[in-house]
């Protein structure tokens, strides 16, 4: 019977273990908890930290394994805590949308309120892995650990990340030392802020970053080397999504040499609220994008600029006259997820100044 198995029966001495198939579904709810030991609440949502390699067509395919499939391979986990976990999804991360986004900031304020949850992990895809992190970091209320992981490698593969990185997500979780720093990446040996995580190799490890604030910490044998201690602005936007169920439309328009002005035009026809533009440099446009951009503006369409370029800050007023226009300069926050933030910023204002303060203050 594999660890999880044990674990059911524990639960619930009456079941039999369960088939590979079942366990890839099954759930289990926190309640269990053996004296003085963390409990962490894991939730997965696929990935290839839960894919799987194939001897036809693509190398691998992501979001195969369920969670309990996960924990069973890395035997080490058994001494760090007790575990309760739930499949939320068993998706390719470039499938997550927002509706995922909302069901799992739903149950991640529902766990962090329970008081037989330590520590939440969510297992997931690395494509979007930052936009879910940092969405979750500006919709969730509590000091508790929250940490998401992802691999690189499919299981199965030579030097597969996704055990190591697994057994660090839960350090990570069950240290008192992550309380309060909102929610956190566990990725390759480093911990990053949501925040400023991203994504900076497809293939190679590591392959995540942090361009302007470099890793929280070093993640060594399961222990946590802070290299930093920053803790949560106060000033950091939280928004209530508990009554949500949609989020508004929001696009990116993408710079280059030559970028193309009816792209603005179409965003706005589809009836976007928000546009951010990956400009380039420091967040600098085509003078065609920023006449269609203001008109956009001038229009009501909240306008953020951010900027394709990994390392350093678009501000206020640099080559752009943002006062002028209506804009909102980005920060250090990258495309993707200044499209996060005015997302939800939209949902409680339009005004360019109000969402201005938003950026700043996280
Ligand atoms: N496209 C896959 C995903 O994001 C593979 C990337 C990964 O998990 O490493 O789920």
């Amino acid at each position: 019977m594999t660890f999880f198995g044990r674990l059911k029966k524990m639960i619930n001495p009456f079941s039999s273990a369960r088939t590979a198939e079942e366990e890839d579904t099954g759930k289990i709810e926190p309640g269990e908890r053996v004296r003085g030991r963390p409990k962490i609440h894991v939730l997965a949502t696929g990935g290839t930290i839960a894919g799987r390699l194939v001897s036809t067509g693509p190398r691998y395919r992501a979001g195969v394994l369920g969670f309990e499939a996960l924990l069973d391979a890395v035997p080490a986990l058994r001494g760090l805590a007790d575990y309760s976990g739930e499949q939320v999804a068993n998706i390719a991360s470039q499938d997550v949308d927002e509706s995922l986004w909302l069901k799992l900031a739903h149950r991640v304020n529902e766990l962090v309120d329970n008081p037989d949850v330590d520590g939440v992990v969510i297992t997931h895809g690395t494509d979007t892995l930052e936009e879910t992190a940092c969405f979750l970091d500006l919709t969730v209320r509590s000091p508790k650990p929250v940490v998401l992981v992802g691999a690189i490698r499919p299981a199965g593969a030579l030097g597969a990340d996704g055990p190591a990185n697994l057994l660090d997500a839960v350090s990570v979780a069950t240290s008192s030392d992550s309380a309060g720093r909102g929610v956190l990446v566990a990725m390759h040996g480093s911990l990053f802020e949501a925040r400023d995580v991203t994504k900076v190799s497809s293939s190679a490890l590591p392959s995540f970053t942090a361009p302007n604030s470099g890793p929280l910490g070093q993640l060594i044998d399961g222990r946590i080397y802070f290299g930093h201690r920053t803790g949560l602005s106060p000033k950091r936007p939280v928004f209530d999504v508990s009554r949500l169920d949609k989020l508004p439309l929001v696009g990116i328009i993408y710079g280059h040499a030559g970028t193309s002005a009816p792209l603005v035009k179409a965003l706005v026809d589809a009836g976007c609220r928000g546009i951010v533009s990956a400009g380039v440099g420091s967040g600098n446009l085509h003078r065609d994008v920023l006449t269609a951009l203001a008109d956009a503006s001038g229009r009501g369409i909240a306008v953020v600029r951010a900027s394709r370029v990994p390392f350093g800050l678009t501000l206020r007023n640099v080559e752009v006259d943002d006062n002028r226009f209506g804009f909102i300069a980005a920060g250090s926050l990258n495309p993707q997820k200044a499209r996060v933030l005015l997302q939800l910023v939209l949902t409680k204002t339009q005004k360019p100044e109000e969402i201005q303060k938003a950026f700043d203050g996280y």
